[in-house]
């Protein structure tokens, strides 16, 4: 039985008006906590107020990203130890803007995979193809490479605390969301090569989509087979939309 999680992944967006404006919407909202799990995902500075404000609902927060190593000489970088002292609980690894605009590559990947488990924070890699890679149908190869370049370089038990978010690079902030069969084809593959690994970990391991998912296609997207959540950009901004994205998916 795998919870679906909703993420809102603010990116560099927000305020701290934005933040009391979702701790208001959350408090006045009823949410069903057990039958969803539902994170913020604001960046750094806000961590703390957001951490505040959602108290009391069963929103948990989650960070951008992190640095794979545990302290030292790496300014601007933020450890896996100070996002756990903020009572973080999920970081985005692997996102594409990460990928691309940062240049992190798949070793740079997998150590923010290992660090954030060794503090007991659940990373949620983000796995995705170009709109190039897909129009060459090499959509396949790109994710499960991506996926597998993170799975092998960790144990067993370090594999069983993953989220995965499929994200279509070209789905992502353009509106143009992939189709709900488009989206099931990817994470049935995803699916079969996590039964690799483990039988149980592929029945288990929760699989987000993202790409422009909003209130009017989460349903049907999130009614597919082997979509266990979404990983949500431009609709987590507005709370009436990201809340009507959490009642979708519970
Ligand atoms: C994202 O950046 O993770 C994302 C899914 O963005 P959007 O929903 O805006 O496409």
């Amino acid at each position: 039985m795998r919870i679906p999680l909703i993420a809102g992944n603010w990116k560099m967006n927000g305020s701290l008006a934005l933040i009391e404006d979702f701790g208001n919407a959350f408090s006045r909202t009823s949410f069903l906590s057990s039958a969803i799990d539902i994170a913020v995902i604001p960046p750094f500075p806000y961590l703390a107020n957001a951490d505040e404000a959602f108290e009391g609902t069963p929103v948990q927060i989650g960070a951008q990203t992190l640095y794979g190593e545990a302290s030292g000489a790496f300014t601007g970088a933020v450890s896996a130890s100070m996002l756990k002292e903020f009572g973080v609980h999920y970081v985005l690894v692997g996102h594409s803007e990460r990928r691309t605009l940062f240049k992190e590559d798949d070793a740079a990947i997998l150590a923010q995979a290992r660090a954030a488990i060794d503090e007991g924070i659940v990373p949620i890699l983000c796995v995705g193809e170009t709109l190039e890679e897909r129009d060459e149908n090499r959509f396949d190869d790109v994710v499960l490479g991506q996926l597998d370049a993170v799975m092998n370089g960790l144990s067993e038990e370090q594999r069983r605390q993953l989220v995965v978010a499929y994200e279509p690079v070209w789905a992502i902030g353009t509106g143009r969301t992939a189709t709900p069969e488009q989206a099931q084809e990817v994470h049935a593959s995803l699916r079969a090569r996590l039964r690799h690994y483990d039988e149980n970990l592929a029945d288990n391991m929760r699989l987000l989509y993202g790409g422009s998912m909003k209130p009017a296609n989460a349903q049907e997207l999130l009614s597919q087979a082997d979509i266990d959540g979404g990983l949500i950009g431009g609709a987590s901004l507005k709370p009436d939309d990201f809340i009507a994205i959490c009642h979708a998916a519970g």
